[in-house]
């Protein structure tokens, strides 16, 4: 099938017809304010036996699935036009049920805790629990390993004002601040995130000239990005050793429900392989008539080589190579193409960047995104219909189990945007393209096995640090440069010893350690599709069936169950990196002088 003429931009009047004025969506709003009064009230009033726990978890079910229909589509109404006040309107409404529902579930959990073991064996054995028993146990585990419902629930007033704060307050600082810097001859003021774009500036000078005040900027709020820190990882200790956790990793490892050996098999396989990344950045360095490169080199350009592609050119495109080595994802694709389920027409008002969200009472998803004919957006609609295929696959799943954790999220949608690259990389029409799309390969690797290294070495030794007192600007500078050395293994000339103050993860308090998850995406996904070519498409019914398990069990049952390995073992990890590797190689087989 040829796709032609494709519509840009998305069908919503299916899911609630009129946008922000319609009528049914408010009506449902309305229902969502009245609903979660009404389960607020069972959850309190709860009697518990089987059959009356199995009536409130499939009345939550469905109250999560209609709410998260809703806020879905509001999402995409202030997406598509970010001054739909309506919209903006009708998210405040939701943003009260959301946290109403929330205690809701911290009713229920109270309930879980309560229940002996024996009559706990009993319920979750039901065969209407066959799916979500692993979520449901899940949530007793992690409630009972938590301090008492009232001790915790104080914990969570008081985060708002005493942690959540130090967050809010410093997204404040960082919004304030006004980088400064001449290029060609006229001074620019650039926000944090205009000043980080220039990093990827041709011109050497530029970068240079940013970087410097870029640094100096963070210097003068050092004092409060550093008292910030320290309270946000002082409050988080705190709570850790009342809840008597001794490990600083226990809780992120919980939320990505996955065990310490495999993050440890993982960063030892990369360390092991650090020396083909190091030639990169040498060579890139050597191409760019440098010695060595500097912390704002690493993302410079080597070339403009940039072909473009019309948006029905990349739908075709994409669902072509999809075709090759996951058919039923490239059917669906297709499917999503013709019936209007992406938003990618480039126009004024839009919010930026891409993201997939679904309609779980209507089993659809819709991807947002604006497409200018880049490769990068190439990948991006890509990674965008890899995320969509992921929920096409679980909607038959009930609610509780179609919720999956951070490092297995990008699965799917990492697999669909390999095999892009990898094609765009073959169907490349000169040698200065193919450079171009390995170099932006390499690139990313070297931001998942490098930079994100350091932002992990760096958190865990902060916070162990941390634990005897408060740690001043200048010893978070050093322990900073520190792990981007050791992550670098001394590939650069100059560090950012203050990246712990620019990097916004660092100050995240509604999820620890943002930083390791996206590294194991990558790699987990990358062992995928390396199985993936060596098998072919038969390999795709394997491929959905761990899809449908990622919000049903741990991350080393999923690799063992549908892969058949031992994700604790290096061996896994090594595979990926291979693949990373041999894009390197590549690039140096094609750069040499
Ligand atoms: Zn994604």
């Amino acid at each position: 099938m040829v796709l032609q003429d494709l519509r840009q931009t998305w069908e919503l009047d299916s899911v609630f017809p009129g946008g922000s004025e319609s009528k049914e969506l408010i009506a449902e709003i309305k229902w969502a304010e009245e609903e979660v009064k009404v389960l607020a009230k069972k959850s309190e009033e709860f009697n518990f036996t089987n059959e009356s726990f199995l009536k409130l978890i499939s009345e939550m079910q469905s109250f999560s699935e209609r709410l998260s229909t809703t806020g879905a589509f509001v999402g995409c109404l202030i997406a598509q036009d970010v001054k739909d006040k309506k919209a903006m309107g009708l998210r405040g409404r939701l943003e009260s049920v959301y946290a109403a529902f929330s205690n809701v579930g911290s009713a229920l959990d109270k309930q879980l805790m309560e229940i002996s073991e024996d009559t706990w064996k009993d319920v979750v054995s039901m065969p209407e629990f066959k799916d979500i028993a692993f979520t449901l146990n899940e949530r007793r585990t992690q409630a009972k390993e938590k301090l008492g419902i009232s001790e915790e629930s104080l914990i969570n007033d008081l985060a708002v004002d005493g942690y959540h704060a130090w967050s809010t307050l410093y997204d404040l600082v960082v919004g304030k601040i006004n980088i400064k810097v001449e290029i060609d001859g006229k001074e620019e003021e650039l926000s944090v995130g205009q000043a980080e774009n220039k990093f990827s500036n041709p011109d050497r000078k530029v970068r240079k000239d940013t970087f410097e005040k870029f640094v100096e900027a963070w210097d003068n709020e050092g004092e409060f990005c550093a008292a910030s820190l320290n309270h946000i990882a002082g409050f988080r200790n705190e709570i850790y050793k009342h809840r008597g956790w001794k490990e600083t990793l226990k809780e992120p490892l919980a939320i990505n429900r996955m065990k310490e050996e495999t993050l440890t098999a993982m960063w030892d396989a990369i360390s092991s392989q650090k020396d083909i990344f190091v030639k990169y950045l040498d060579r890139k360095a050597e191409l760019l008539g440098l010695e060595k490169l500097s912390w704002y080199d690493v993302d410079a350009p080597l070339s403009s080589a940039n072909s473009k592609m019309s948006y029905d050119e990349s739908a075709q495109f994409i669902v072509e190579h999809f075709r090759s080595l996951a058919p039923k994802m490239a059917d669906f694709s297709e499917k999503a193409f013709l019936k209007g389920w992406v938003e990618a027409e480039d126009r004024a008002g839009k919010r930026p960047g891409g993201f997939c969200t679904g309609f779980p009472t209507k089993k659809e998803t819709r991807i947002f995104m604006t497409f200018s004919g880049t490769p990068s957006n190439v990948s991006t609609l890509a990674h965008e219909l890899g995320h969509a295929f992921h929920s096409d696959v679980l909607k038959e799943l009930p609610y509780y189990a179609t919720n999956y954790a951070m490092n297995v999220a990008e699965t799917a949608s990492t697999f669909a945007e390999m095999i892009v690259a990898d094609a765009a990389v073959t169907n490349a029409k000169t040698k200065e393209e193919k450079i171009a799309l390995l170099e932006d390969k390499a690139q990313r690797s070297v931001a998942f096995f490098m930079n994100i290294h350091a932002r992990f070495l760096f958190e865990t030794r902060m916070y162990e640090e941390r634990k005897d007192g408060q740690l001043s600007v200048e010893r978070l500078c050093e322990l900073m440069e520190e792990a981007q050395k050791e992550a670098f293994n001394g590939a650069l000339a100059e560090y950012h010893p203050y990246f712990w103050a620019s990097k916004l993860h660092f100050y995240i308090t509604d999820v620890p350690f943002y930083n390791f998850p996206y590294t194991f995406g990558y790699l987990f996904s990358a062992g995928i599709y390396a199985k993936a070519k060596e098998e072919g498409p038969s390999f795709e019914e394997k491929y959905i069936a761990l899809l449908q398990d990622t919000g049903k069990m741990e991350v080393e049952e999923l690799a063992q169950k549908h892969l058949g390995i031992d994700i604790t073992k290096q061996d896994f990890w090594l595979k990926g990196i291979e693949l990373a590797a041999a894009d390197v190689e590549e690039f140096l087989v094609l750069t040499q002088k």
